[in-house]
C-alpha cells in the first residue's frame, strides 16, 4: 500500500487525486488538506460568484472526495500545524497542490495607501475567503481603477458593476452584495500597459460586460488597431476584440443612458498611487510597443482613483522546507519534482496560469513521475504509516481536523442559509464553518 499526502483541495489537488485512484487503484491512501475546513480552493473563492455554472465543477470532483481511499482532512495548515518533514516521514508522496494565494506586488509608490488592493484581497472579499472577510474596501468614491487586461481584471470590473438584481442566483456574500448596493462608483477604469490586441480576456467574458443594467463599457475608436489587422490574431483573441470593437462602435447617447461608464485605458502603464491616508489618484505613463513590450514614452497623466485594484497576478506562499523560485514566485521544481517524495502541481507548480482543466494534465502527470520515480525505487519500500500515522500526531497535537462528511454538514447549513434563488449563503469565517458542522 502506498500512502500519498495532497496538500490543498483546490482543482490541481482533486485532479491529482483522482489520478492516483486511476493508476494506483486500491493499492493507495489518499489525504488531501486543506487549511480551510471547506475544500475546492478557487473554485469556492476565486470563481465568480454570478458564473455558478463553472462552480458547479467542484461535483465532479466529489466523486473522488467521496472514495474510501481518499480523506479530505481539512482546518489543517501545511508548514504551520505539521511540517513537510513529517509529513514526508508519514506518507510514501507529498504533493503540494496549495495554489498562488498572495498578490503580486506592483512595485510602485502609494501601493500601501489606504483602499489599494490586490485581486486575491478584494476576489477573497467578495467571495467570502475567511482570511479577507474583514476587507471592507470602500465603495463611495466616484472611479474605481482596475490594473490589468486579464479575465480577473474583467470578473472584478463586472462585480463592481453590477446592479443588486444582477445578483440574483450568484453566491456573492451578503457583506459584499450589501457594500455594492450602496456603491456610488460611476466611473470604472480598467487599465493596461499594452493594447487592444494583447489583452488577455476570454470572448465570453469580455462580451458580458455589453450586457450589463447599468454600466456600459467604452473604447476610444482611436486605441483600435486598423481592422485588417485583426485578421493575423488567433480565432479566440479576434472574438475579443470584436467586442472591444463593438463598444468602440456604440453611440454616446446610447452608453449615456446607463450611469456607470466602464471605460478601458490601453497602453497606460502606472506609475505611483497618490493620496493622504486613502488613494485619490494614480500617474500613469503612456507607453508604445517595442517587440511587443511596453516601454514608457515619458508622457505622464494623472487620473481619479478612489478605489484601485491590481489584477497582475499571484504568487505562490512558500512553506518553510521547501525550495521556492523568488522570481518566478512558486516552488522550485523540475516538471512537479522538488525532492525526492515531495511534488507540486497546479499554480503550486506552474504560476498562476490557465483554467481549471488546465490542472487535469498537470495531476495526470504527476502521478506519472510519481509511477516512475516508484519503479527507480527513488520512493523506497512501501512502510510508511499513512493517515493512521497522521491521526495519531493530530491528536498528539489537538487538531481540530474537518472531515468531508463535516464539510458536507456546512455545505447543508450554507444551502439551507441562501436567500431565494441562490445556491448558498457562505459562512465567512472559520469559527462558523466549525460550528456549522455541529
Ligand atoms: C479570481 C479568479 C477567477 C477565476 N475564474 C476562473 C474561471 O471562471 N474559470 C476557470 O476555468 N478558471 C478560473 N480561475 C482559475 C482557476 O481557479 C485555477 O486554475 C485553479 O483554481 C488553480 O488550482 P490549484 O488547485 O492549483 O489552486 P487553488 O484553487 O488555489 O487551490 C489551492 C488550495 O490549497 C490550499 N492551501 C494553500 N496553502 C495551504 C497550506 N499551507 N496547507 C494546506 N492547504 C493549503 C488552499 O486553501 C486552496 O484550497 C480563476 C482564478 C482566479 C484567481
Amino acid at each position: 500500500m502506498r500512502h500519498f499526502a495532497i496538500i490543498g483541495s483546490g482543482p490541481a489537488g482533486y485532479y491529482t487525486a483522482e489520478a492516483a485512484q486511476k493508476a494506483f487503484g486500491d493499492e493507495v491512501r489518499i489525504d488531501v488538506f486543506d487549511r480551510l475546513p471547506v475544500p475546492y480552493g478557487l473554485i469556492r473563492t476565486g470563481v465568480a460568484p454570478d458564473h455558478q455554472s463553472i462552480k458547479a465543477v467542484s461535483r465532479r470532483f466529489e466523486k473522488a472526495a467521496l472514495s474510501d481511499n481518499v480523506r479530505f482532512v481539512g482546518n489543517v495548515t501545511i508548514g504551520e500545524d505539521v511540517t513537510i518533514a513529517e509529513l514526508q516521514e508519514l506518507y510514501d508522496a507529498v504533493i503540494l497542490a496549495t495554489g498562488a494565494p498572495r498578490d503580486r506586488a506592483l512595485g510602485i509608490p502609494g501601493e500601501d495607501l489606504d483602499n489599494v488592493f490586490g485581486s486575491a484581497a478584494f476576489v477573497g472579499w467578495y467571495n467570502g475567503h475567511p482570511e479577507f472577510a474583514a476587507l471592507a474596501p470602500d465603495l463611495s468614491g466616484n472611479t474605481a481603477v482596475v490594473i490589468g487586461m486579464g479575465n480577473v481584471a474583467l470578473d472584478v470590473a463586472r462585480i463592481l458593476a453590477k446592479a443588486p438584481a444582477e445578483f440574483a442566483g450568484s453566491d456573492i456574500v451578503a457583506h459584499a452584495r450589501e457594500a455594492l448596493a450602496e456603491s456610488r462608483l460611476q466611473k470604472i477604469v480598467i487599465l493596461g500597459r499594452r493594447g487592444p490586441h494583447q489583452i488577455m480576456m476570454t470572448p465570453k467574458e469580455l462580451g458580458e460586460l455589453g450586457e450589463l443594467e447599468r454600466a456600459a463599457p467604452h473604447v476610444a475608436a482611436a486605441d483600435l488597431p486598423a481592422p485588417e489587422e485583426d485578421a493575423i490574431l488567433e480565432p479566440g483573441l479576434r472574438k475579443s476584440v470584436s467586442h472591444l470593437r463593438a463598444f468602440a462602435a456604440t453611440p454616446e447617447h446610447i452608453r449615456a443612458e446607463k450611469p456607470v461608464e466602464i471605460e478601458f485605458a490601453f497602453m497606460s502603464s502606472p506609475k505611483a498611487l497618490i493620496g493622504k491616508d486613502k488613494v485619490e489618484s494614480i500617474e500613469i505613463e503612456k507607453t508604445e510597443l517595442v517587440r511587443g513590450r511596453a516601454e514608457g514614452t515619458g508622457e505622464t497623466e494623472t487620473i481619479r482613483a478612489d478605489l484601485v485594484i491590481a489584477c497582475i497576478g499571484y504568487r505562490t506562499s512558500p512553506i518553510p522546507g521547501v525550495p521556492f523560485d523568488e522570481r518566478a514566485g512558486r516552488f522550485a521544481n523540475d516538471e512537479g519534482r522538488i525532492l525526492p517524495g515531495l511534488y507540486c502541481v497546479g499554480w503550486a507548480r506552474r504560476g498562476p496560469s490557465g483554467t481549471i482543466g488546465t490542472n487535469r494534465p498537470d495531476g495526470y502527470a504527476t502521478i506519472e513521475h510519481i509511477v516512475e520515480d516508484i519503479a527507480a525505487g527513488v520512493l523506497g519500500r512501501a512502510t510508511r504509516r499513512g493517515g493512521v500515522g497522521f491521526d495519531a500526531l493530530a491528536a498528539e497535537r489537538g487538531l481540530d481536523v474537518v472531515s468531508f462528511n463535516d464539510w458536507k454538514k456546512i455545505e447543508e447549513a450554507e444551502e439551507k442559509a441562501a436567500r431565494e434563488g441562490a445556491p448558498r449563503e457562505k459562512f465567512v469565517d472559520v469559527e462558523a464553518m466549525i460550528r456549522a458542522r455541529g
